[in-house]
């Protein structure tokens, strides 16, 4: 075995001589007993003819040889295997011989007779030689081999680059997809792609784009999910690489020898399949073509996303646009420098402009005060304001910032309700007025009932519960009218006036009734105030109004405190008081005309009207009222009032 396998392994050399004697001495004596195989003939063309079959390891050739020379043997054995080792012999050696044979490729050149171990080192020269170059022919055909990888690789990343950039440069997504479809096709050397999508109502997948497939029967395919490869990918969000020797067997809606599909995953789902197959055998899918068609997968998924994505965007935008556009509300929205963004046909409308002012100066473009002074409010709150445009509508108007973008502005048309306020005022005006003279003379002649004779105890009662209750509704009636008069802004005369000295008045003026509750009543009021523009009774009876709650619902013990002070333009007053405070719920309401919170009695003197009345005079000085309180432990109005400017 091992003899055999060293035979195998021997050199073969082909022998050439026209001497049978020097071939067996050849062979026998020198050549054989060093380990090599020999191959003897004695003409050149049976040589040639050897040498071609056989393909040996060294051709030792003699030069005189019937048919061919062994020179010209050499040469044309040479030509065939250019690297070819051989060995000329020769009878008559000459220098011009020696020449030739060099030149004609021989690796040695030995004149007879020679000996023995000339031979046998000439032969493991030649040999040694011919290694040498086999192993740096063999390294050469490796490394043409890497290059050739190399290249493959470079064309795989040439194909995946430009779908990256067909992907990020088209919007098309046909174009793309056809793009990717193509690729995969290219990439892999496959004969067939395509491009499967997921049909979520139908549970089955239809063909989006496809490559090298008849037209009719990718615009009809359907595939149920449930039992098809490609329904497999889905579930398993793995690939699939298949062909006939795979133990599974291949099944899909055509017949093919090898198929890939790899998963198209969009947000963790997958929501397709990227196919190529072969329906012919041959060239079978490899793993790395799995690789090379992940990568086209994950272009495709991304580009499939994006365009879902703009769809999307663009109907969302449309919807919101539709909204905005046939909406009765005025719409406005401007920029972080109030350069407008947008206007909808109602704001056009309401403000009398027209024609296109997208990206002008809100300034330039609306002269309307109300809107720009809204507008150009200070502060990142929310605000609120009224406004009456040139054609007498009145719109109640709300500004809301938008980090990053500036400010919407959101009107809605409040004419009608404005008007029915106003009957309504008028009506309670009259109605209160028209009902003051009977009351005046109810109080006079129940007065002068206990002159007119004697009462007894009983009746005295019933007279005293009349006069409270005709004093409650004289309250209550002149309370209306005062709102009346305030909404109608009859009393609009405004002087600068300094808040500190009414304030004084006011608190003065319910000293006693504090003591008589006792309670405790403080007063800081800085003398040296800005002024504000105002009406002097209005004002007064605003700050009466506030302190006068604060006694009423503030329990004997307690302490109320009326405080100002200036904060930039603006002049602050507060009232606190240490009282019942106000439940949370009916906070938003207490400005309401007639509203009362949860916690007071029925039998607490009052109207309801006392903060509503607040409001309206706060409201005509452009000011701002607010109350902070807590439940069992007193409440705090605050009330900042524009000063005199300059
Ligand atoms: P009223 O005539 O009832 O006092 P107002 O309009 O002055 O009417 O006040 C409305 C309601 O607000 C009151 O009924 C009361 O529930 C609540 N309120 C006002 N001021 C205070 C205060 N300082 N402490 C607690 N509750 C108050």
């Amino acid at each position: 075995m091992v003899v055999a396998q060293s035979m195998m392994d021997a050199p073969l050399i082909l022998l050439a001589d026209d001497s049978r004697e020097i071939l067996t001495f050849l062979t026998d004596t020198i050549l054989k007993p060093a380990g090599y195989e020999i191959q003897a003939v004695t003409d050149g063309l049976s040589a040639l003819t050897l040498a071609r079959q056989l393909q040996p390891d060294l051709l030792i050739t003699d030069q005189n040889m019937p048919n061919l020379t062994g020179l010209e043997l050499i040469r044309r054995v040479r030509a065939e295997r250019p690297h070819f080792p051989a060995i000329l012999i020769t009878a008559e050696g000459s220098e011009s011989l020696a020449i030739e044979a060099l030149r004609a490729g021989a690796s040695d050149y030995l004149v007879k007779p020679f000996e023995a171990e000339h031979l046998l080192a000439a032969v493991g020269r030649a040999l040694q030689e011919s290694r040498q170059w086999r192993t740096l022919c063999e390294a050469q055909a490796r490394s043409d081999e890497t290059a050739d990888n190399v290249k493959q690789r470079l064309t795989e990343l040439e194909g995946l680059a430009q779908i990256g950039r067909a992907v990020t440069a088209m919007l098309d997504l046909d174009a793309i997809l056809k793009t990717v479809v193509d690729s995969a096709v290219k990439l892999t050397d496959a004969e067939e792609g395509s491009l499967l999508l997921l049909d979520e109502h139908s549970s089955e997948l239809y063909m989006r784009s496809s490559k090298n497939f008849d037209e009719e029967f990718a615009s009809t395919f359907r595939l149920r999910v449930q039992d098809s490869l490609a329904g497999q990918v889905i579930a398993s969000g793995q690939p699939v690489l298949l062909d006939e020797r795979s133990p599974q067997k291949i099944k899909t809606s055509y017949l093919v020898h090898s198929l890939l599909y790899v998963p198209l995953r969009v947000r963790a789902r997958t929501i397709g399949v990227l196919g190529v197959d072969n329906r012919k055998a041959g060239r079978a899918l490899t793993q790395e073509d799995t690789t090379v068609m992940s990568a086209i997968a994950d272009y495709a998924a991304i580009a499939i996303d994006n365009a879902r994505l703009y769809q999307k965007t663009e109907a969302d935008l449309r919807k919101l646009e539709t909204v905005l556009t046939q909406t009765e509300d005025a719409v406005l929205l401007v920029d972080l420098d109030n350069r407008l963004l947008m206007a909808n046909g109602s704001a056009c409308r309401a403000f009398g402009v027209d024609g296109v002012l997208i990206g002008r100066s809100l300034v330039e473009s609306f002269e309307d005060a109300g809107l720009l002074e809204l507008v150009r409010a200070p502060g990142h709150l929310p605000r609120r304001s009224e406004i009456l445009v040139a054609d007498g509508r009145v719109f109640n108007a709300q500004r809301t910032p938008i980090p990053g973008v500036g400010q919407a502005i959101v009107m809605q048309e409040i004419t009608h309700l404005k008007e029915l306020d106003r009957i309504k005022s008028e009506f309670v005006t009259t109605v209160s007025h028209d009902l003051r003279s009977p009351l005046t003379a109810i109080l006079g002649y129940v007065e002068l009932i206990g002159r007119a004779g004697p009462v007894n105890e009983q009746q005295a009662e019933f007279i005293r519960r009349v006069q409270v209750s005709v004093e409650h509704i004289t309250a209550l009636i002149s309370d209306l009218l005062d709102l009346g008069r305030i909404e109608a802004g009859l009393d609009s005369a405004k002087e600068p006036l300094p808040l500190a000295m009414l304030a004084h008045y006011a608190v003065d003026g319910l000293r006693g009734a504090a003591e008589t509750r006792g309670l405790k009543l403080e007063a800081e009021l800085p003398d040296d105030l800005p002024l504000l523009p105002g009406d002097p009774i209005r004002l007064r009876q605003m700050i009466g109004n506030l302190i006068e709650n604060a006694i009423k619902y503030t329990p004997e013990g307690g302490c109320v405190r009326v405080e100002a002070y200036a904060d930039q333009d603006q002049v602050i007053l507060r009232v606190h008081d240490t009282g019942r405070g106000i439940p949370p719920a009916d906070q938003p309401y207490l400005f309401d005309k007639f509203y009362r919170a949860g916690n007071v009695s029925s039998d607490t003197s009052g109207t309801g009207l006392g903060l509503s009345i607040v409001k309206s005079i706060v409201d005509h000085h452009h000011g701002r009222v607010w109350v902070e309180s807590a439940l069992g432990r007193g409440s705090c109005f605050t009330v900042v009032l524009p000063a005199v400017v300059g």
